[in-house]
């Protein structure tokens, strides 16, 4: 369902950040992105929902290449989490999730019921979360109303860039397995960039092992893992 095809992207100072790039993302597939800093992780995820272009290749999504879509409407389609989700400070979280729902059309009132569904999926009850604000949670609580954000728009592909890198590892364990139950209902289409392997492994259908600007494999946990 996205598909890479001969990916380059070089930046305006020259640098080859994503080199050659070539592989594709079955439909409700998690393919985690490892590997250490610098290795063009985020570039490849900022290209599929438009922030930045790729300078020669082109990536599809259903068949269409992206290039040809209008980057608003795309964004509609991809939910992005990244490391420190922005929430609207002075909003409560259940209208920092509900923003989206309401700009996509709901009334008011519709769209605030389906942030408190959002909410309850993340493993926030919004009865005891729901009015507070951003600086009244934990760190791990605002990530999860980044993905409950994320999917407000109902998005087939998610993109998450270190969402829960900065949290301790406890949380983050937390935070891995309620995802986990997530996707197993909702299926979404996903690249899920981690610089730790062990996340990478608990949480990729597929891993793609990342060097400068290349995947140097793209297999199952097992088989990354060398497990005969
Ligand atoms: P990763 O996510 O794996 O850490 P990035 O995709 O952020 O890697 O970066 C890949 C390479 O591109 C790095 O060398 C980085 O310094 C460079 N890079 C990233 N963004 C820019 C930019 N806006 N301008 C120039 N170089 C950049
Ligand atoms: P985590 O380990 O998930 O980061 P914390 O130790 O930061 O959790 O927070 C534990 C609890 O304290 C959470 O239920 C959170 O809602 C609450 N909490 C954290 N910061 C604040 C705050 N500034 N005001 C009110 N409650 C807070």
């Amino acid at each position: 369902m996205i598909r890479f095809e001969h990916v380059t992207k070089r930046y305006a100072d020259g640098t080859t950040a994503v080199d050659d790039l070539s592989f594709e993302v079955a439909k409700g597939e998690l393919i985690t992105l490892v590997g250490p800093s610098g290795c063009g992780k985020t570039t490849t995820m900022k290209m599929v929902n438009r922030l930045i272009d790729p300078t020669d290749g082109r990536i599809l999504l259903d068949g269409e290449d992206i290039a040809d879509a209008d980057p608003v409407e795309l964004r509609r389609h991809i939910g992005y989490v990244i490391q420190q989700v922005g929430l609207f400070p002075h909003k409560t979280i259940l209208d920092n999730t509900a923003t989206v729902p309401h700009l996509l059309g709901r009334p008011r009132k519709a769209a605030r019921a389906r942030a408190a569904e959002l909410l309850d999926l993340v493993g926030l009850d919004p009865s005891v979360y729901g009015d507070r604000y951003p600086d009244q949670l934990s760190g791990g609580q605002r990530q999860r109303v980044g993905v409950a954000r994320a999917l407000a728009a109902d998005p087939p592909v998610l993109l998450m860039d270190e969402p829960f890198g900065a949290v301790d590892p406890v949380v983050r364990e937390h935070l891995q397995n309620e995802f986990l139950r997530l996707q197993s209902t909702l299926h979404k289409t996903v690249l899920f960039v981690t610089h730790d392997i062990e996340e990478a492994v608990r949480l990729g259908d597929r891993i793609a092992v990342y060097g400068a600007g290349r995947i140097e494999q793209l297999d199952t946990p097992a088989t990354v893992l060398g497990a005969p």
